[in-house]
């Protein structure tokens, strides 16, 4: 039923809800006819009728109190219990214990009305209990206007309800029994009439039903809950049927039936009362005790205390989309009193510009749909545009539809620039990455340059720009400049003075950058007083942001950027500025580089020329060495008759230098060609060049009967001539410098370290002094130059050589006087 009643129609408003009880307010007031209307008959009875006729059926006052007072008090008490239990509130706790006792008096009365003494019982009860009600009522409806709710703490609850509800049936039990027992002064003596006692307390019980009718009526008229206007109404019956027993002479009297039907009618307001309670509960889709608490718990001041403190937005529109509250906040961010606002549309306040469209757009759609909307917009404030979070929620009126809508805003603003900030930081730290990154795989400065100056673009969210470096000539020099910049510089190129990116003098607003060493932003260069303009065909700049390049505490070049959509702010120029040490780090590591890469080039290539040099020599004096040895022969041989012993023994020393130059020339030559011999690396079976290299040293080892062994050894990947050669020299070594005090003893074996084979050649000879041990590596070194020991000091280095070009490595061990270990690996 609520559902289809409350279909928006086609212009999309909500018709409201019909029906005297479903509280359309327009018919509202039918519902406060009965009290002028009892009040009138009451006075016309009171003074036209003849008092003296009285009826008074005791079953049918039984039936009808039990009915009227007792069964709709303890329905209104029950509910109100749950209520309670469900929100702790204390003024549903109060209106409970009023209507219990009030039901509970009214019943017993009904009860004991035709006992002995009946009529003093009926009435003590009656108005006792009529009186407490009462100043439960008045309680309640003091909490109401004071406008606090107060609450009861879960813990408190159960206590609060055992004292009221608990309290109420014991008292109205003791002030029964009291009654019966005499124990209370007589409120009615049969054939007298009230006592001055009773008048009192049901004056005063009269009194404070109306007050309790006024401000809860007060609070009605304030919050429109339809529930407030229905029990005030039966509180106002209440009170006119109290009126009626206070002035009836007689019980029974015409007076008194007018109270009896204004109490009867009281009962069937409470009812009604719960049932639009009920029914306000379904079409604002919440809980009875929801209504029931927003009704009695002053919630629109609640509110407003709320609203005036908040720095949200909070801003409430009416149907026709005019603004019907701004708080302070609100008014703050409209830079109008409230006054100026109320009652203005959205893009009546002017505020909102272009948007303005959409926000009332926005809001008429929660009117329309009744569901709330969530939104992150900009909204104009003082200080530029600040960045909201708006909540536009449906208020739901009394009558079902919605007749107002909240928008709450929340100001995100410092927290969108804290999440720019963070993302700004982020760029920084890429930025700083990819310098460092591009420092590294940038193959020239220029273009290490353009990617630093693209990351300083990006950053910046700039159009152009460009890094210049100070040089020695006192001149800037282009580092990097993007192209935009640099077709308009041209002029450098055509004037003949480009050098790398061409030169130029440091003037300008640059130049002042460069001149004093700190950043700058220039956001209407065209103003600037530094300006001296742009080349010809130069892009017009917007906005200027430049920082100084810092090496040692001394301004060494620039960063500059223009044209960020804009402006340029501080925190660009921050930005920048993070960026810049990088930058000049990287570059100087790049030069240093460079620098070192240049050196080992070189270093290399005189290496190279050597190597040629010494083969070239070599060759070209073996042959003379060859020729002077055979005239050497010649003449010992032919001539040898002739000669004296001196001239015989210079001519074998002269044979002894040639052969020992021949040797030093085959052994540089052997050692220029490790490198020049193509490189065979092959399957090589090293059993086969240990014995290639043994068949070579045959002569040496029978000289001096040396004892050789050696492990079964493993096939490699090695070219095996140069195998040949390592275990010929390093066993020729071997031999070399044995002991002359013991047989030489050598020994070739293999191990297997890890993945590698590592081989060795062990001796018994002289050994070698620790400190020599990577020495003896190098050419021309040699330890031991007693005649005895000759060489050439070539052979090592040609070992090392050719491990080093398959890849391994070569050492030794010894202990001097012992024998040495050459270790070697081929592939590491
Ligand atoms: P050479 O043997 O022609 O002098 P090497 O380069 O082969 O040149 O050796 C360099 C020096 O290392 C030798 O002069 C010698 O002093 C020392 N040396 C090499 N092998 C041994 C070894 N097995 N025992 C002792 N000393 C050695």
């Amino acid at each position: 039923m609520i559902a289809t009643r409350n279909k928006p129609d086609e212009a999309g408003r909500f018709r409201p809800a019909g029906g005297l009880f479903g509280s359309s307010p327009k018919r509202l007031w039918l519902a406060f006819l009965p009290i002028p209307a009892l009040i009138a008959l009451m006075a016309v009875v009171y003074f036209a009728v003849n008092s003296a006729v009285f009826y008074d059926p005791g079953w049918l006052i039984l039936i009808a109190n039990t009915i009227f007072v007792g069964v709709v008090c303890g329905i209104v008490a029950y509910i109100a219990l749950r209520s309670y239990n469900a929100t702790g509130r204390i003024q549903i706790l109060l209106l409970g214990c009023g209507v219990l006792v009030f039901g509970i008096g009214g019943v017993i009365a009904a009860i004991v009305r035709h006992m002995p003494g009946g009529a003093n019982l009926n009435v003590t009860i009656y108005n006792i209990g009529a009186f407490l009600g009462a100043v439960f009522h008045l309680t309640a409806g003091f909490i109401l206007l004071i406008g606090v709710s107060p609450e009861a703490g879960s813990g408190r609850k159960k206590s609060w309800l055992v004292l009221g509800y608990g309290g109420s049936i014991l008292f109205m039990a003791m002030i029964s029994v009291a009654t019966f027992k005499s124990l209370i002064p007589p409120f009615f003596i049969q054939g007298v009439g009230p006592t001055p006692i009773r008048q009192a307390v049901l004056g005063g019980a009269d009194i404070l039903f109306a007050f309790a009718f006024l401000i809860f009526m007060g609070t009605y008229l304030r919050n429109k809950e339809v529930f407030l206007y229905w029990y005030s109404c039966a509180l106002a019956l209440t009170a006119i049927s109290l009126t009626a027993f206070y002035i009836q002479r007689s019980v029974g009297s015409p007076v008194g039936w007018v109270g009896r039907l204004s109490q009867y009618f009281g009962g069937i307001y409470f009812l009604i009362s719960l049932v639009t309670a009920a029914r306000s509960a379904e079409t604002r889709k919440t809980s009875l005790d929801e209504v029931l608490t927003s009704s009695l718990s002053g919630a629109e001041e609640k509110f407003r205390a709320l609203a005036e403190h908040t720095p949200d937005v909070i801003r409430r529109f009416d149907r026709g989309l005019r603004h019907i509250y701004v708080n302070p906040a609100g008014q703050r961010l409209y830079g109008r009193s409230a006054g100026d606002i109320i009652g203005k549309r959205v893009n009546q306040t002017g505020l909102h510009g272009p948007s303005g469209v959409e926000w009332e757009a926005r809001i008429l759609k929660v009117f329309q749909t009744g569901r709330p909307m969530e939104v992150e917009d900009t909204l104009p404030r003082g200080d530029g545009v600040g960045f909201y979070l708006s909540h536009c929620v449906p208020e739901y009126g009394p009558d079902g539809t919605v007749a107002n809508v909240l928008v709450v805003s929340r100001d995100l603003t410092e927290r969108k620039h804290a999440e720019e900030g963070l993302k700004l930081q982020n760029a920084i730290l890429q930025g700083v990455n990819r310098i460092l990154g591009s420092a590294l795989h940038t193959a020239t400065e220029e273009e290490f340059g353009k990617e630093c100056l693209q990351v300083a673009e990006m950053i910046t969210c700039s159009k152009f720009g460009f890094i210049g470096e100070i040089g020695p000539d006192g001149l800037s020099r282009f580092l990097a400049i993007s192209n935009p910049g640099w077709e308009a510089c041209r002029m450098y190129e055509k004037a003949g003075e480009r050098r790398f990116l061409g030169s130029f003098a440091i003037h300008g607003i640059y130049g002042r950058v460069l001149k004093d060493g700190k950043g700058l932003i220039a956001n209407d260069p065209a103003t600037h007083p530094d300006r001296i303009g742009f080349p010809e065909g130069h892009p017009p700049v917007t906005a200027f942001l430049g920082v100084p390049l810092v090496r040692d505490g001394a301004t060494v070049g620039i960063i500059a950027v223009g044209n960020r959509e804009g402006g340029y702010r501080m925190e660009d120029q921050q930005a920048l500025e993070a960026l810049a040490p990088s930058f000049v780090g990287a570059l100087a590591r790049k030069r240093a580089e460079e620098k070192l890469r240049h050196t080992a080039g070189e270093l290399k290539r005189s290496n190279e020329d050597l190597e040629q040099f010494s083969y070239a020599v070599s060759h070209d004096l073996q042959e003379p060495l060859r020729m002077i040895n055979g005239f050497l022969g010649l003449l010992q041989e032919r001539y040898k008759p002739q000669l004296d012993d001196r001239a015989c023994k210079y001519i074998n020393y002269s044979v002894e230098g040639t052969l020992r130059m021949s040797q030093l020339i085959t052994d540089l030559m052997t050692y220029s060609r490790v490198e020049r011999r193509a490189k065979e690396a092959q399957p090589t079976d090293a059993n086969a060049s240990l014995a290639s290299a043994l068949a070579n040293l045959r002569g040496s080892i029978n000289n001096t009967s040396a004892a050789l062994t050696h492990d079964e050894l493993p096939t490699v990947s090695a070219d095996d001539t140069q195998l040949t050669q390592l275990f010929q020299n390093l066993i020729g070594n071997a031999i070399k410098f044995r002991r002359a005090d013991r047989q030489c003893q050598v020994h070739v074996g293999v191990q297997r370290h890890e993945d590698h084979w590592v081989f060795y050649v062990r001796d018994n000879g002289i050994g070698i002094p620790q400190d020599a041990f990577t020495r003896i590596f190098t050419i021309f070194q040699r330890l031991h130059t007693r005649e005895e020991y000759q060489g050439t000091g070539v052979g090592l280095a040609i070992c090392k050589k050719i491990v080093e070009r398959h890849g391994g490595r070569i050492w030794v061990e010894s202990q001097p006087g012992q024998g040495s270990t050459f270790y070697f690996m081929l592939d590491s």
